[in-house]
């Protein structure tokens, strides 16, 4: 997965991203037969409820238990989605309700399973549910009565105990006009009817299902053939804007990938969201990841040009995910427990190596200049700093779900990315320029791919086997120590440097690439102010000082710091991220009591950064290197 959100505590948007892959534990019974019968009328919506029904067929004596799944793959998260659903009955063949108990938030039991014959729920959506709130929406659902639906169906379907291996017919009633994508096998389709086949549990998450209005288009990458389809609200974006950008990024993916791409087809659901929507996530946007397809969730008020530019990013990201985790990856994703968190020890590889080559190909393939790589690497160097430098990456990845792990989850995008560049000066330097990181993960593709999982603690030695001793000095001290990076020596072997410089900001009212100058103060009488923090050169000349209080900001007064208010906070900040030099912005702030006016144009903001750059006198042999790694 790959989000584009906004904290609580940092009212910038940031770019985070987070998978979403794996797949389901062999059934422990051998019922591999069993097929559920799963039942959604669309057209029955009350209150953004559905009723969802499943017929599982016979069981034998017994207890029959039903789970909804608590964790999914790649959020690394628990997300609880046995919230969502209510008023669970169970029913025998004769139409009578069966006794049902409720264990726990995602555990039902139901005490005489031979007498089971069906059982049915109600689904609430997480769009403008209170509980919706806390799972992403690109992972969430929306239920909107004959306008659109989006089933990420782990939060509408459960598994029964033993039966993760089961497969599951689904058939959906819909409204007559609006068209289902979806990368799910479809058995049928009508107008009013479809039919769908998920032939595991595992497909039930891996394969989300949009219903709306038919705006789509597709084209083929050689043998993989890419459809995007788009909902927005107001029509104010069609499918029709995005091709001509993703079809050249995809296309020089495909040609960074090589082999290692065995994807058929590829599907992009890219559902746009309005402002109560936004404002419901807290700012959070993005997109989350599945084998053969991805749901991107934005903002429908951002410009085409910014849409694109955010499109291009998180589908080059989750495009990468089909190299690691879906042809490359271990036990525990492959036999993922949906209900407790076990995790696998190589974070750094599911989303740094895909993080890392999402960066390199650009350049690579000459999307983007040399200078624009360097400063994405060294923006990542100045994020990483700031999480702890000396928690062990493995020891992270295997104990993410629980803190202080999880508030260091965002480091897999920032430090993960940087492991693999390590990795990859490393391996082009010993191979005298010869292959990359890429190879290796090529190879480990063609030897496991999407069926056979590797063993968790033995990938870090069968890298090593496959490459040089300095790669496994590297993993021993930088990733599974806790000893920080000195990335400057690695990236000397290139011929590249670390040096400060200034460096220009996206916003007048960051500090460095992601940090607000602003930040919130509780003063002696207890109320919560937005003070300012520091100061860009461009704050320091319009006239601002460290301390004072902001009131308000370009007309509009700043609203009461609070959880409620956090979206309509970033809202107003995020207008200055499209702000020319010439804008005009005034600014009224408490100093020492009094009530000032500081205006002036946005102007061009700078600050000091590490700069990543090419060295002057790098000798043939750094040149050499360096033209290896980022060309080759
Ligand atoms: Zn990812």
């Amino acid at each position: 997965m790959k989000r584009l959100f906004t904290t609580r505590t940092n009212l910038v948007l940031l770019l985070l991203i987070v998978i979403l892959q794996g797949c389901a534990t062999l059934g422990l019974t051998s019922k591999k037969s069993n097929t559920i019968e799963t039942h959604i009328d669309l057209n029955a919506v009350e209150n953004d409820q559905l009723l969802v029904t499943l017929d599982p067929g016979p069981f034998p004596a017994g207890e029959v238990t039903f789970y909804m799944p608590s964790v999914i793959p790649g959020t690394y998260e628990y997300s609880d989605f046995g919230r969502f659903i209510s008023d669970v009955k169970a029913f025998d063949k004769k139409n009578q309700p069966l006794e049902v108990v409720k264990e726990d938030t995602n555990i039902w039991k139901i005490a005489n399973g031979k007498q089971l014959d069906r059982i049915t729920y109600l689904v609430d959506d997480t769009f403008d549910s209170e509980d919706g709130k806390e799972v992403y929406p690109m992972g969430g659902t929306k239920i909107e009565k004959d306008e659109v639906y989006l089933l990420n169906l782990h939060a509408m379907v459960g598994y029964f105990k033993g039966g993760k291996e089961w497969s599951y017919r689904v058939t959906i009633d819909s409204p007559a006009d609006l068209v289902p994508f979806s990368s799910m096998e479809s058995v049928s389709h009508t107008a009013t009817k479809d039919v769908f086949l998920a032939g595991r549990y595992f497909n039930i998450i891996d394969d989300p299902i949009l219903y709306t209005n038919d705006d789509s288009i597709s084209f083929t990458l050689e043998d993989i053939e890419v459809s995007l389809a788009v909902y927005s609200p107001t029509g104010a974006h069609k499918a029709a804007d995005f091709k001509d950008t993703l079809e050249k990024m995809m296309r020089a993916q495909k040609r960074f990938l090589g082999d290692a791409n065995t994807t058929k087809s590829y599907d992009i659901l890219l559902l746009l969201m309005s402002m109560e929507e936004l404002q419901h996530y807290g700012g959070v946007q993005g997109a989350l990841e599945h084998h053969t397809s991805t749901t991107v969730v934005f903002y429908e008020g951002l410009d085409t040009a910014s849409l694109k530019e955010y499109l291009t990013d998180v589908v080059s990201h989750e495009f990468f995910h089909t190299l690691t985790p879906l042809n490359v990856h271990s036990e525990q994703v492959h036999y993922f427990n949906y209900n407790e968190g076990v995790m696998s020890e190589h974070l750094w590889m599911y989303e740094g190596t895909t993080e890392y080559f999402a960066n390199l190909f650009q350049v690579q393939q000459k999307l983007i200049d040399e200078d624009n790589f360097y400063g994405r690497m060294s923006d990542k160097i100045s994020s990483a700093s700031r999480y702890d430098d000396t928690m062990p990456f493995t020891e992270m990845s295997t104990k993410i779900v629980d803190e202080p792990y999880q508030s260091n989850y965002q480091n897999v995008y920032y430090k993960g990315a940087l492991i693999n560049m390590c990795l990859d000066i490393i391996i082009r330097e010993q191979s005298g320029g010869a292959r990359g990181f890429l190879a290796v993960m090529q190879a480990l593709a063609k030897k496991y791919g999407v069926d056979t999982p590797f063993t968790d603690n033995q990938l870090f030695d069968e890298i090593v086997a496959m490459t040089y001793p300095e790669v496994g000095d590297f993993i021993k001290t930088y990733v599974q120590g806790n000893t920080p990076i000195p990335y400057k020596s690695f990236l000397e072997k290139a011929g590249v440097t670390i040096s400060n410089s200034d460096k220009k900001l996206q916003s007048i009212i960051l500090l460095d690439s992601r940090t607000p100058f602003i930040s919130s103060k509780t003063s002696e009488e207890g109320n919560v102010d937005l003070a300012v923090m520091g100061l860009n050169n461009r704050l320091a000349e319009i006239g601002f000082q460290e301390g004072d209080l902001l009131r308000v900001f370009n007309g509009t007064e700043i609203p009461e710091l609070s959880k409620e208010n956090m979206g309509a906070l970033n809202m107003l900040f995020g207008t200055s991220f499209s702000w020319t030099p010439d804008q005009e912005v005034t600014f009224e702030v408490d100093r020492d009591g009094e009530r000032l006016t500081l205006s002036g144009t946005v102007g061009i903001a700078v600050a000091p950064a590490k700069g990543i750059a090419a060295m002057d006198d790098a000798t043939p042999a750094q040149i050499a290197l360096r033209n290896a790694w980022l060309y080759e």
